[in-house]
């Protein structure tokens, strides 16, 4: 059922409402007023639904041209007509009226059939008025909607032969994150913002129109079109400089050549083109040609073929080994993923992943490449090979899921892996983006024992200042960083600072992409711990890594594969406690093949093992900055524990504390710096000594 229209009928003399209403109710809706005033009120209520005002002009309390002046100060009821009810058919009283903004006026006394009709054809226009508008006209930005650019197009081309055009079409980077982060008003803004910009250079040179959301399309004269890309740039530069919210353009470009093609299809390329740079953080201008053509079409083949592949498993995961720079001694892979594709054969990814980053199928790549690492980590529990860690890339779309941790937490579960041995790295673009969001989701991950990688670090801009707010396990140094660096002069280079900086922040630095001796060399005498790269091996099959394995078996140990049972490690036991995972690592490394080594990150978790070990201890290892008076409370229970009495205590404080000042706070045996190292070794290994000697030894040091 169609629903009636509404009519305010504003008039004091109750005879003649009572008769309007009469006339009018067999066909609307009828609202009444008795003045001015009381009709303002009634607009207040329920203004959206009336369709046409019809108003008396001498009333008390507020009259009609007083009310008449109101309501075209608003927006919105402006836009209802109003005709007013004028005494006789005098010309002056007429002239009045339309003067106040009225749409039309019917003279004193009424006849039914006159206003009926009035009303009928002053509604009637209004709704084809704004019917047109609303076809031809976008309402947010006022530009042509996309029907009618698409027409006005057709119609400017085939008007003018001789001219050449081109198509220009953008969008705003992300723009579904800008709504989201800022809100749908500032986005609305965003757009008229854009939307002002093109009116005023393109003018008359072209037409424009928005196709929808953020897509902005605009048929220019050729030499138009991008009188300059700087001039673009710098009013996206204003732009986000004073609203303080960076919101970046893509543009695409299709230079208009045959005309027979139809014109939506040349704006799609302009389109296509908009979006094949998309997620490419440096490039804001694409041009359609033959060349993106087939790119287009490969990256379409790819598309269709993925989700095939991952079922079948056609996506393979390569392990690339990364050794201690000091001593060559291998410390583990990183997981790269490859695509054995029964007729492309092997692609690296650099053809795939980007695409993947932007469709969105990296999400689940990822997941599955996380689970093949922490599969091999498993297996090579179960083997018995010593224990390293594998490093896999979370890309920056992983990051934007909502319940990532829970997924990987999930899988180290699932597969009984130590999350400490799965490193994640996460590249520093990432960071730069969105550095709110990495912050928050870094932190849970490393509560929850993962050890968090930055990679690529020294690509982008923000370097320095991510390490100030981001709290980090491992610096990877992009490739590009390192070859540049490796051919300057080394008193030149910086990365020698990097290296110093990354040391008291507890950071581990690896440098990528090393390819020779002297690289290596000079990596390794700047302080840099660990190398991966060509010089040392190139990404292999995990068969091939698990030979490394084997022969790193057979090297370090006369003894057999087995991991040692914990009760039978020649030293004993030593309890390490400390919040930070690479110190607990290094320490690891250090006494694995001495000790039985229990790792807590916590105080609560060191006076759990304390109470079921006891006097199994020989030696505890815990650091000083364990958070909320953590160092001392498991320092008490030691002791106290008659059973420790001669379990040496060893704090373990951040460069640059002022020992003397902590050990009047802390009872513990000796101190020493951070990170773990040879010094903190013999330092350790002494007191282990010098307490088996004292006579009255117990049975915490035990052989
Ligand atoms: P990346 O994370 O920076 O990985 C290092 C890349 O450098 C690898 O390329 C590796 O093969 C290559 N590389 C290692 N050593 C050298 C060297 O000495 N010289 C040279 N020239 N290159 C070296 P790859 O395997 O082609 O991977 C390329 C990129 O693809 C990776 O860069 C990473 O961003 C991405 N990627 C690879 N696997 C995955 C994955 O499973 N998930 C995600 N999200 N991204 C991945
Ligand atoms: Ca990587
Ligand atoms: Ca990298």
């Amino acid at each position: 059922m169609i629903q009636n229209k509404t009519i305010l009928v504003v008039e004091d003399n109750a005879i003649n409402r009572e008769m309007l209403t009469d006339i009018l109710s067999s066909q609307y809706t009828v609202l009444e007023a008795e003045n001015g005033q009381e009709a303002l009120e009634i607009l207040e209520q329920s203004g959206e639904e009336i369709a046409i005002i019809l108003l008396d002009v001498i009333m008390p309390v507020m009259d009609g041209y007083t009310f008449l002046d109101r309501i075209k100060q608003d927006a919105e009821w402006s836009l209802i007509p109003v005709i007013v009810m004028t005494q006789g058919s005098s010309e002056n009283d007429e002239v009045t009226a339309l003067a106040h903004g009225a749409t039309d006026f019917v003279p004193k006394p009424y006849r039914p059939q006159v206003i009926l009709h009035r009303i009928a054809s002053i509604i009637s226009l209004r709704e084809t008025a704004a019917m047109a508008n609303q076809f031809m006209f976008d309402r947010l930005t006022g530009l042509y909607s996309k029907e009618y650019f698409l027409r006005k197009a057709r119609e400017l081309l085939r008007e003018n032969p001789d001219t050449e055009y081109t198509i220009v079409c953008s969008n705003v980077e992300n723009f579904k994150l800008y709504n989201d982060t800022f809100g749908v008003q500032a986005g609305d803004l965003l757009l008229q913002d854009i939307a002002a910009s093109l009116r005023k250079r393109v003018g008359k040179h072209g037409i424009y129109g928005r196709f929808n959301a953020d897509r902005f399309v605009s048929l220019q004269e050729r030499g138009w079109e991008l009188v300059d890309r700087a001039v673009l740039m710098e009013e996206e530069r204003q732009r986000s400089q004073s609203k303080s919210r960076n919101a970046s353009l893509k543009w695409g470009i299709y230079e208009i050549q045959d005309r027979s093609i139809p014109v939506e299809q040349m704006c799609d390329r302009a389109m296509l083109a908009a979006d094949s740079i998309k997620g490419f953080y440096n490039r804001r201008f694409a041009v359609y040609d033959d060349k993106l053509r087939s790119k287009l079409l490969r990256e379409q083949a790819i598309t269709d073929a993925m989700e095939d592949a991952l079922e079948q498993g056609q996506f393979v995961v390569y392990l690339q080994p990364k050794y201690c720079l000091d001593d060559g001694s291998l410390a583990g892979a990183e997981a790269l993923v490859r695509w054995i594709h029964p007729q492309w054969g092997l692609m690296p990814p650099g053809e795939f992943i980007p695409l993947f980053e932007n469709n969105g199928f990296i999400t689940r790549l990822d997941r599955y490449v996380w689970e093949q690492a922490c599969k091999l980590l498993r297996r090579w529990k179960t083997m018995g090979y010593p224990l390293f860690e594998v490093s896999v890339n979370v890309s920056r779309a992983d990051i934007y899921q909502a319940d990532l941790v829970d997924v990987l937490q999930e899988i180290v579960q699932k597969y009984g892996v130590d999350p400490a041995l799965l490193h994640l790295e996460i590249t520093e673009s990432a960071y730069t983006e969105n550095p709110s969001q990495i912050i928050s989701t870094v932190d849970q991950l490393r509560s929850l024992g993962f050890i968090v990688e930055m990679d690529d670090f020294g690509s982008g801009y923000s370097s320095l200042n991510m390490l100030s707010q981001l709290k980090l396990d491992v610096l990877k140094l992009d490739m590009k960083f390192i070859q540049s660096e490796m051919s300057k002069p080394p008193e030149r280079g910086i990365l020698r600072f990097i290296v110093e900086l990354a040391r008291p922040m507890d950071l581990a630095v690896v440098a990528e992409g090393v390819e020779t001796w002297e690289q290596m060399d000079r990596l390794r005498k700047i302080g840099c711990d660990y190398g991966q790269g060509y010089y040392f091996a190139k990404p292999m099959p995990s068969s091939d890594f698990e030979n490394l394995l084997k022969e790193q078996a057979e090297k370090a140990a006369q003894t057999p594969v087995q991991a040692p049972a914990e009760e039978d490690t020649a030293l004993g036991v030593l309890l390490v406690v400390d919040e930070n995972a690479r110190s607990r690592k290094l320490i690891r490394q250090a006494y694995s093949e001495q000790y039985t080594i229990l790792e807590e990150e916590s105080a609560e978790g060191a006076l759990a093992r304390i109470a079921s070990w006891g006097g199994k201890l020989s030696a505890v290892v815990l650091s000083a900055t364990l958070p909320e008076g953590g160092a001392a409370a498991v320092i008490r229970r030691v002791r106290e524990d008659p059973s420790l009495a001669d379990t040496p205590i060893l704090a373990m404080a951040p460069s640059g504390t002022d020992l003397g000042q902590l050990s009047q706070t802390l009872d513990v045996d000796d101190f020493a710096f951070k990170p773990w190292d040879q010094l903190c070794n013999q330092c350790l290994q002494g007191r282990i000594a010098w307490l088996k000697q004292q006579p009255d030894a117990g049975s915490g040091v035990t052989r």
